[in-house]
């Protein structure tokens, strides 16, 4: 994937046509990293019991590990990134009969305070972390929407805080690379989408496409963007009672491309 200069994409569409530009979110609207987070998290749980031999755990064991994640990502600096120790360590509190919330303060008081040995916890963490380096399927309708955009000579620029060759990556695994005009990494604040709005011109109508309110969403109503909300499965503790008041929803990735070659 080659990366011209923004500003050169930006003339490139002025001059050429009047087609419109699309900013896309990449993790849980175009894969589903949801799922690949679910899979490592499923297999650190079952290693945890494994290794404690105490099987405490709910029925529905994603939403058991998730609770504990949530309550360790709403008290780290790294919020979803915090190390996979600190999940290890929360869940042997938690089997053993903890609530998630003292289990979290636990962990946070004292990471290394559970009876299980180092190389153990190590063992477990790694395996978490290669399960975390599967690649995220497409969500569906996303190839058909790409593909349909693409055609319509829009201009798709991936904006993305995940990283860009982890990104780029992953567009090439997906084999969406082709589609795709510039990947952009950087916060997704209000000052970012004003930037491209001005760089595109006022003549150009621009959208942005994502799954998450407060960081997809909000920020491009903001800049004047036309936004499109596709809502994923997962939903972090921070979007909880968020609302896409200034958004059209799209059921799939399909839906919202189609909504955009209708000139909606
Ligand atoms: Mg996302």
């Amino acid at each position: 994937m080659s990366q011209p200069s923004l500003a050169s994409t930006a003339n490139r569409t002025r001059r050429d046509n009047p087609a419109p530009v699309v900013c896309l979110d990449a993790d849980n609207t175009l894969w589903d990293t949801d799922g690949v987070f679910a899979a490592a998290q499923l297999r650190l749980l079952a290693n945890v019991i494994g290794a404690i031999g105490v099987d405490t755990a709910e029925e529905d064991r994603l939403a058991y590990v998730r609770e504990i994640d949530q309550e360790l990502a709403s008290r780290h600096h790294l919020g979803l990134r915090y190390p996979a120790r600190l999940l290890i360590a929360a869940l042997c509190h938690r089997l053993l009969g903890d609530d998630p919330s003292l289990a979290a303060r636990k962990t946070w008081n004292d990471p290394s305070a559970v009876p299980l040995a180092k190389e153990v916890i190590e063992g477990i963490e790694k395996q978490y972390l290669a399960d975390l380096r599967e690649t995220p399927a497409l969500l569906s309708g996303v190839h058909t929407g790409l593909e349909r955009l693409h055609h319509a000579d829009a201009t798709l620029v991936l904006v993305t805080e995940g990283g860009r060759d982890r990104v780029e990556n992953l567009l090439l695994a997906n084999k969406i690379d082709k589609y795709i005009d510039r990947v952009i990494d950087a916060p997704k604040r209000k000052e970012l989408f004003l930037r491209l709005r001005r760089l595109f011109g006022a003549n150009v109508l621009v959208y942005m496409i994502g799954d998450q309110v407060t960081r997809d969403i909000q920020p491009a109503a903001e800049a004047g963007l036309r936004t499109i909300h596709i809502q994923g499965k997962f939903r972090p503790i921070w979007e909880v009672g968020a609302a896409a008041l200034t958004a059209r929803e799209a059921k799939t990735f399909e839906d919202a491309a189609n909504a955009i070659l209708a000139g909606d």
